[in-house]
């Protein structure tokens, strides 16, 4: 790696640009530490990158990210590095031929049934709808324990045997009990203190987050073709655990998807909200409509649909019993290896969101 400068030695080697990353370097760079930062990809980002596309609108290439946290300490962080534009992500599910806002609220309820109830009422509709299950071990325990059977079937089988592969009894509580149920009319998919976009988008952050003198950048560099030859004093591995390791105890599972970008050309607003989910049609889990996510405007819109997929770039640890124990057994290994450290979403394998990562990475540099 003739390109990289910092060839005679520098503190850390930073493996990816994205969140984890990003915060770590430029976190240890303040510190005074001189920093490397690789990623195999040709930009900074992560999952997170956003460019324009051919017709100037700004989309997010790995699929739609709302930033959202109840961390004043992230929200700080990040806020040194962009500016913020307020937006409140809303999504509606496509259900029996009609728009339903998910998570499940009195307006989900009164139109999927034809009924007017009150907050009252809802919760006397689904305290008899429920089925109240002890302990909540899967995500179907979970849903069924809120929402009962058919809600249940009609919001999250079809969706989550999509979005996973996997059945909601075989998945872990945790990926159902992202979605709440509200007996009021709240159709905001958070409930975060804060929710809004980076201003100039979540590239343009990350730019301004590694622009430091500490920091030297390499893009298109992977690891693996530098990991015996860049003198450093110490690691922070952003990557799949298991591939750091050379799957030397078999493969983590890891869901993928297709994404499937279009430009409509005279169409000003496709869809109502951000995003619609379509939990029992197509091979698509959603489509996600960025000028709701950016505010900007143009004669054309540019949306973007999710196909899930086994084969492909890592994008989702699959929390689930046996894959959180093969999970634990290569973090016993991560344990004991000397000067490196593992952080992030791929790294730890962990259901994180965006500031969950900023925050386990400003835990890590404290
Ligand atoms: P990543 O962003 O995956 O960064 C890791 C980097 O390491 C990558 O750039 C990769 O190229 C690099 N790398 C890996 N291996 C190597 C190697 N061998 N050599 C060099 N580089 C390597 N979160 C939210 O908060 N809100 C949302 O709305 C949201 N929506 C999402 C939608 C989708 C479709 C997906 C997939 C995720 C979404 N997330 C969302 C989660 C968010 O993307 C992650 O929490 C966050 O990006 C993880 O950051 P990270 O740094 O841990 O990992
Ligand atoms: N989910 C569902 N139906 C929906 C929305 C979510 O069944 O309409 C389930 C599904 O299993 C999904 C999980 O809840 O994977 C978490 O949803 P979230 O929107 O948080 O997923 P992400 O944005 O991380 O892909």
């Amino acid at each position: 790696m003739n390109s990289i400068k910092g060839q005679g030695g520098m503190d850390d080697l930073i493996v990816g640009a994205g969140f984890a990353g990003a915060t770590c370097a430029r976190r240890l760079a303040d510190a005074g530490h001189r920093v490397l930062v690789i990623d195999k990809r040709p930009h900074v980002g992560g999952n997170a990158f956003d460019r324009r596309d051919e017709h100037g609108l700004l989309v997010h290439e790995y699929g739609p990210h709302i930033f959202h946290t109840n961390s004043e300490k992230v929200f700080a962080f990040l806020s040194r590095f962009t500016e913020w534009r307020a937006y409140e992500h809303r999504v509606v599910a496509a259900v029996e031929g009609q728009l339903l806002p998910i998570p499940i609220n009195r307006t989900t309820i009164n139109r999927l049934y034809g009924l007017d109830l009150d907050e009252a009422g809802v919760t006397e509709f689904l305290a008899r709808a429920r089925m109240p299950r002890e302990p909540l071990r899967t995500s179907e325990d979970v849903v069924l324990n809120a929402v009962g059977p058919d809600l249940c079937d009609k919001f999250f089988r079809g969706y989550t045997r999509k979005q996973w592969g996997l059945e909601l009894g075989e998945l872990s509580a945790g990926v159902a009990a992202r979605i709440p149920t509200r007996t009021n009319d709240d159709d905001r998919y958070f409930a975060d203190r804060f929710q809004a976009m980076p201003a100039q988008g979540y590239t343009r952050m990350f730019e301004r987050m590694l622009d430091h003198p500490n920091i030297e950048l390499s893009l298109g560099c992977d690891f693996n073709a530098v990991r015996h030859s860049i003198v450093r004093r110490r690691t922070i591995y952003t990557g799949p655990i298991d591939e750091y390791f050379e799957h030397r105890l078999g493969k983590l599972p890891y869901r993928s998807l297709r994404f499937e970008h279009e430009h409509l050309k005279d169409t000003v607003q496709l869809q109502p909200v951000g995003t619609v989910n379509y939990p029992n049609d197509h091979a698509y889990t959603r489509i996600t409509e960025f000028k709701h996510l950016t505010g900007e405007t143009h004669a054309g819109t540019s949306i973007v649909r999710e196909f899930p997929c086994a084969q492909g770039d890592p994008y989702y640890p699959i929390p689930a019993a046996d894959n959180e124990s093969l999970y634990k057994r290569y973090e016993a290994l991560a344990d004991a290896e000397p000067d490196t450290v593992f952080v992030g979403r791929l790294a730890q394998y962990r259901y994180y969101n965006m500031d969950q990562v900023v925050a386990a990475a400003l835990a890590l540099t404290d």
